[in-house]
């Protein structure tokens, strides 16, 4: 079973989504399952790990991922990395994964195989009209995917990028709707829809409230949401746009309204009121976001349906992210070998145009979100090469004012020999650097789970991080943590603030140059632990399984 931090309820038999809700008009509605009183609702277990079912014993599902992003090929952060390495666990364990995304032209058309078209005239409802769409069909490195393009003269998905816009709400929107009318259309009946974030959060409300009605009776919608900090919060118009209508419905608390503005519709609130099971991804983060002021608004929904709510830590692909069959690396290398990561380190420094000499590299890789902590990187970089470090950050982000901050940090930076600023998206050099960095800084303000960390702890790059979210769940502090020493993998901090900062790196620093043996031991510990897909994988299916219909 999934780590819950909110406690799991028994198999919705008869699931309904709205808890509260009061019966609806029968003139103007389907009618729904009896709402639950809060008498009958279940008392959420303590939240103890709880034990993995074997794998036979959970039947082979049909399950679709509806998504706006996919790693490699429409990546932002994240959220990619899960869909494509969850949907690869899913079908090693035999099951049938499909994912439905946006036919973006930014889409990194290189990593698809045997695109063609599968289904000409999808008619997608739209402001009480249609638009046509043709529905795309092709291999990302073996997950069978289906791209939507839509043919109107919103111009949706042709961009040039994937967020950014004014529109993003409705096209989002538009794209979950075209998803779901795909899926009809075409005569899927998945057991499972997995939908993420709220661009994809209407998914469970068209399914409940007009495909079930349809005849759409079979399939469970489990929603994941990676980041409460984007909600989709927008007006009614969205409702007119794809088809819902009935404003004076769907404004109701219990149901999609915005839980401070009474006049917006929230997106990630209908995900988590209509959906199934809803995840965050770290079992701290689901704490942190339902108790302690981390959900955006969003807590009073996540306490209603705190029985239906969990945290399963991501999982990396370690077909994309092993030092030991990296093609992006100039030398691989694993544990018992360690010593050839710093032919990397060497690779890095030729690359990056850097100084070749005794100092660690302290590396940051993300988005430029002030959620990743940019006044601690900032601080970072110049205590970092005050202590005798060297410092390589690639980021950026869709924010002119910070992208410019950075550039102006890059040009002041731009003759110190141990530092370097790479300002931009690039895949293949994070490869690089995780592999050729010896200490990977993560010091978010808040962090849903994390990828960087694991990723860094994979090849050997000691991790420094805040004590918050995933990052809380997954690195255990060398000197403070109470697990064994050979389970203790990296450095971490609490305080948002310099000082924090400087303990946790201060000390990683100390470690390299005055205990060597030790931090050698640190990076080995790193690398032992097993953040691939194995336990999550079965924490969804269990999650799956307590959901569909049987
Ligand atoms: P988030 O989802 O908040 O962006 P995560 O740590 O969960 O953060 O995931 C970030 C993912 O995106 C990691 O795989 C990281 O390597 C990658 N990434 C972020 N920024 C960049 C960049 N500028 N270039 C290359 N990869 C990046």
């Amino acid at each position: 079973m999934p780590t819950m931090a909110a406690g799991v309820a028994p198999a919705p038999e008869d699931f309904s989504p709205l808890e509260k809700m009061p019966p609806p008009e029968p003139e103007s509605v389907p009618v729904e399952p009896e709402p639950r009183s809060a008498s009958q609702a279940q008392v959420a277990p303590e939240p103890e790990p709880m034990p993995h079912q074997p794998v036979s014993a959970i039947p082979s599902m049909f399950i679709v991922q509806i998504t706006p992003e996919l790693a490699p090929v429409a990546k932002v952060g994240g959220l990619a990395d899960v869909v494509f390495g969850l949907g690869n666990e899913l079908e090693i364990r035999g099951n049938h994964v499909e994912i439905i995304l946006p036919k973006y032209d930014c889409l990194r058309y290189d990593h698809i195989w045997g695109l063609c078209e599968t289904y000409k005239d999808l008619w997608v409802p739209w402001y009480g009209g249609a638009i046509h769409c043709t529905v795309y069909f092709g291999f990302v490195h073996g997950r069978k995917c289906f791209f939507i393009e839509p043919h109107s003269s919103d111009n949706f998905f042709n961009r040039g990028c994937i967020y950014g816009f004014n529109d993003d709400v409705l096209r989002f929107a538009f794209f979950t709707r075209a998803a779901m009318e795909f899926l009809w259309k075409s005569g899927k009946n998945p057991d499972i829809i997995h939908c993420h974030d709220w661009q994809t959060a209407l998914a469970p409300v068209f399914l409940f409230e007009i495909y079930k009605f349809l005849g759409m009776t079979h399939p469970r919608v489990c929603f994941t949401i990676h980041n409460f900090k984007h909600q989709g919060v927008t007006g009614a118009q969205v409702l007119h746009a794809t088809g819902l209508n009935r404003p004076e419905y769907y404004f109701h608390y219990d149901r999609l309204r915005d839980n401070f503005n009474p006049h917006a519709i929230n997106l990630m609130k209908a995900g988590v009121v209509y959906s199934n099971f809803v995840t965050t991804v770290s079992p701290r983060h689901a704490n942190e976001a339902k108790d302690q002021g981390q959900g955006f608004g969003l807590e009073p929904t996540l306490h209603i349906h705190h029985v239906k709510y969990g945290g399963v830590v991501n999982g990396i692909d370690y077909n994309v992210w092993n030092p030991e069959i990296d093609h992006h690396i100039a030398q691989r290398y694993g544990v018992d070998n360690i010593e050839e990561k710093y032919k990397n380190k060497k690779a890095l420094r030729d690359r990056l145009m850097i100084a070749d000499n005794e100092k660690p590299i302290v590396a940051f890789v993300g988005r430029l979100d002030p959620q990743k902590g940019l006044e601690l990187i900032r601080h970072a970089i110049f205590y970092t090469l005050h202590r005798r470090g060297q410092f390589v950050l690639l980021g950026s982000s869709p924010d002119g004012q910070i992208n410019s901050y950075f550039w102006s940090l890059k040009h002041q930076l731009n003759d110190n020999p141990d530092c370097h600023i790479e300002i931009g998206f690039n895949e293949e050099l994070s490869h690089l650097i995780y592999a050729g960095a010896d200490i990977m800084l993560v010091p978010s303000q808040f962090e849903p789970c994390g990828l960087t960390q694991l990723i860094a702890m994979r090849y050997g790059t000691v991790p420094v991080v805040r004590e918050v979210g995933g990052l809380a769940d997954t690195v255990f502090d060398k000197d403070y943590s109470y697990k064994p020493l050979n389970e203790r993998n990296g450095y971490v901090f609490r305080d948002y603030d310099y000082s924090g900062l400087e303990s946790a790196l201060g000390r990683a620093l100390s470690c390299y140059y005055d205990y060597p043996d030790h931090f050698r031991e640190l990076m080995k510990n790193a690398m032992r632990y097993d953040f691939s897909w194995k336990n999550p994988g079965q924490d969804y299916l269990n999650i799956y399984d307590l959901i569909r219909e049987k």
